[in-house]
């Protein structure tokens, strides 16, 4: 019964991802959902890649969180139009949430809006938003045996970012078990190493971004 109850949930938020899908295609919009447990980087990813676009592709944020704007007001810092939901307790975006804000960002001017999912490496893999990809960040000190931990996460994700590889020293983590287990989940997942400390692998994330659009 309770399967029941949920499987119609998310039936009814399928149904709206797609309209809101139907939107950003209308609008010309490429759409990331962008998706990671609390602090692995999410946002100072979002501040490095638009910060390396430089106005090449015109950026448009949703910021999801439980509470507070504290990430909004950094995007917004970058002259960059952003759009904060506060979820209250929920802990995940879904696709009714993104539906009621689309008509608050400058859609028609965006070449690409980025949705900062609330941090959670479990439940945003199970609600589509209506975007085209799925990008999550894992960062080093979360450890190398995550992908096996929470594997629908790497499943569902088109592309996986190794975040804070500038601690790879002081941490006793394997960079290619990461990798090799993630592969093992989803084969086609696009692997890119970047510290959004030292910026080191950001250009190859925003050159690949650029070929993805243009595509
Ligand atoms: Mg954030
Ligand atoms: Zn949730």
């Amino acid at each position: 019964m309770k399967l029941k109850i949920a499987s119609k949930i998310l039936d009814a938020n399928e149904r709206i991802a797609q309209d809101n899908k139907r939107v950003f295609s209308s609008m010309g919009v490429y759409v990331i959902n962008l998706m990671s447990s609390p602090g692995a980087g999410k946002t100072s990813l979002l501040e490095m890649t638009i910060n390396e676009l430089d106005g090449r592709l015109k950026v448009g944020v949703i910021e999801g969180d439980i509470t507070g704007t504290d990430d909004a007001a950094r995007i917004n810092a970058l002259g960059i139009p952003v759009v904060q939901i506060n979820t209250g307790s929920a802990c995940h975006l879904d696709a009714n949430m993104i539906n009621e804000v689309l008509g608050d960002l400058p859609l028609n001017d965006l070449d690409i809006v980025f949705i900062e999912n609330v941090g959670n490496l479990v439940c945003p893999a199970e609600f589509n938003v209506g975007e085209d990809i799925k990008t999550m960040v894992l960062s080093l000190p979360e450890g190398d045996d995550k992908p096996l931990k929470y594997p629908l996460m790497f499943q569902e994700s088109d592309v996986l970012i190794i975040n804070k590889i500038d601690l790879k020293p002081f941490l006793g983590v394997s960079i290619e078990k990461i990798k090799s287990d993630a592969l093992s989940l989803n084969p086609s997942i696009r692997i890119f190493e970047v510290s959004c400390k030292t910026g080191e692998g950001i250009d190859e994330w925003a050159k690949w971004l650029h070929s993805t659009l243009k595509a």
